[in-house]
């Protein structure tokens, strides 16, 4: 069976959905995906709100409240059914998310076993044929097929193969 491994944030969880719900709300801007387009929030929000927008990732509860990206559920379910399914995060990135980040799995894709859950930093180390993520870096010293999920941020990255949607997925592999 050949392994897939799928990132957590902004592929299988909306964080950018979250992140820019409380944002706006929070600190009253109007800050839209469209804006977004080839940029990180921390590019085009004043800097007065990056000490604000920092906080967001050191606490455990904003990871908790993340919705899941429409279709993940289904079709993630749909391809154990012929794959091997992991779920790698960079999860060292922000030590804080580590507890929140198992418990969303649990919730929301009971059907995966936590043995397939890979909480880790230089994702290199995942031993898989193909890799779906939004972050172009993780792919340069992938052994596998790197495959770029649409995220405002990567829209202009034209190196590898891109999906964007989880239809698309659907489309791809099954
Ligand atoms: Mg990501």
């Amino acid at each position: 069976m050949q392994r897939i491994a799928i990132d957590m944030d902004e592929v299988i969880a909306d964080t950018l959905g979250h992140y820019l719900e409380r944002y706006n709300s929070e600190l009253g801007r109007n800050l839209t995906r469209e804006a977004l387009l080839g940029k990180r929030v921390m590019e085009v929000a004043p800097p007065e709100d990056v000490p604000h927008i920092m906080k967001y990732f050191q606490t455990a509860e904003f990871f908790s409240k993340i919705g899941v990206m429409p279709g993940a559920q289904e079709a993630v379910r749909d391809l154990t059914g012929q794959y091997e399914v992991f779920i790698a995060t960079a999860a060292m990135e922000v030590p804080v998310s580590f507890a929140p980040k198992y418990e969303w799995l649990k919730e929301h894709f009971p059907f995966l076993p936590s043995s397939h859950f890979v909480f880790c930093g230089d994702k290199s180390i995942i031993n898989a044929d193909y890799l779906i993520d939004d972050s172009v870096k993780h792919f340069g010293r992938f052994r596998g097929e790197g495959i770029l999920f649409t995220a405002p941020h990567n829209i202009h990255e034209t190196r590898y193969r891109r999906v964007n949607t989880w239809d698309e997925v659907r489309d791809m592999f099954l």
